[in-house]
């Protein structure tokens, strides 16, 4: 039996299929204004370079609404983008949101604060190298620790301000 690799068509309508379970919302909407096709369009570059930088399959990564976190226009608040890599060989979920520092170019990593379990941004991450020092830290150097906006914590969390244990 030889296995062939799916055509453009086969990947088109698996990657639709794909879009519409996992963002109902903004998959039926893309087309609705010139904002929401203009944010679909950004999306899709904001996903090519973190799969890019993250060295994933560009289906690994998928970038919808922030649910939590909202960012001015001059058309009123939009949602910001919530970027999700699901790990292909292991099938873990690594979240994302933009830094406003670098717009375009570094995400934070979000990760479950320890005390209050919300989500809160930890590293900040431009390339694979990021994310492994974030992961295996240099003991020598300071870790970059971003957690000290008590803002993304629960307001009862003590390990809002902190440093990490
Ligand atoms: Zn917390």
């Amino acid at each position: 039996m030889t296995t062939t690799a799916p055509g453009l068509a086969e990947r088109a309508v698996h990657a639709a299929r794909t879009h519409r379970a996992a963002d109902p919302d903004g998959f039926h909407h893309r087309h609705d204004t010139r904002e929401t096709w203009n944010r679909w369009a950004r999306r899709a570059r904001v996903a090519r370079t973190v799969a890019a930088a993250l060295q994933v399959p560009l289906d690994a990564v998928l970038v919808t609404d922030d649910p939590h976190r909202t960012y001015p226009t001059r058309n009123g608040e939009v949602p910001g983008d919530l970027i999700t890599v699901t790990d292909p060989p292991t099938g873990q979920a690594w979240r994302f949101i933009p830094d406003d520092t670098t717009p375009g170019q570094a995400w934070l990593l979000l990760q479950r604060c320890p005390r209050c379990s919300a989500e809160i941004p930890v590293a900040p991450v431009a390339t694979l190298a990021d994310l492994g020092d974030h992961l295996d830290p240099d003991h020598d150097t300071p870790p970059t620790w971003m957690n000290q906006d008590p803002a993304g914590h629960r307001p009862d969390c003590t390990a809002a301000g902190t440093e990490p244990q």
